[in-house]
């Protein structure tokens, strides 16, 4: 029998696959502002092997957390620097977390939202200020627990103005980490391309957990 949370994460990634395509040449725009312009082609090749590994899988015997794994090696496996293993264990921790669960409840997107941030966090041992993907990953994990403690039901507008007031805010921000560091100053007044894109993948997000 299939499991609907597995459903649901199946039309996440395929979602957060098409996206990146469709914008990767936008993306791959912002990160030559203040990088290498390679973040659209990374995002979009990650995520198309992300999809072709799932397609592999058994989606009827599939639990959650293979889902999250597989995507994790498959991602790595397609993007070996910088955002690979950000994105690789940002999904490990989702796949740790979702570990015994079989029901849509235990795979909410507020647990999800939490085990990408303190994945990519951790990886990456970054913080919020540093005009990284993690600007708008905390915020939008921090504003998905006040959401669901105050407003169940209000919960994707508060996640997703969370992310976009966070995304935006990179734009005034300096880079300290990564290529855009070596710009250091002159990265003020461009949008950081990994806030972007973690954007466009919550908003993915979004579109598929909506009820
Ligand atoms: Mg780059």
């Amino acid at each position: 029998m299939h499991d609907p949370a597995v459903r649901s994460l199946l039309d996440m990634f395929a979602r957060i696959a098409a996206t990146m395509e469709a914008e990767r040449d936008h993306l791959s725009d912002l990160d030559g502002a203040i990088g290498d312009a390679d973040h659209g082609m990374t995002m979009a090749l990650g995520f198309r092997a992300v999809v072709v590994a799932l397609g592999r899988l058994d989606a009827a015997s599939a639990k959650p957390a293979d889902v999250f794994r597989t995507a994790a090696g498959a991602f790595l496996d397609a993007v070996g620097a910088s955002t690979g293993p950000l994105y690789a264990n940002g999904f490990l921790r989702a796949a740790q977390r979702l570990d015994g669960c079989d029901g849509l409840d235990c795979a909410s997107a507020a647990t999800l939202l939490d085990a990408m941030a303190a994945g990519i966090a951790q990886r990456g041992k970054g913080s919020r200020g540093e005009k990284t993907m993690l600007d708008v990953w905390l915020p939008a994990a921090e504003a998905a627990q006040h959401a669901l403690a105050d407003r169940p039901d209000r919960f994707w507008t508060i996640v997703l103005d969370a992310a976009e007031r966070g995304a935006a805010a990179t734009r005034s921000m300096v880079a300290v980490r990564g290529r855009a560091a070596r710009v250091g100053e002159r990265s003020i007044g461009h949008i950081d391309p990994g806030a972007v894109s973690a954007l466009m993948i919550i908003r993915a997000m979004a579109e598929s957990f909506k009820p």
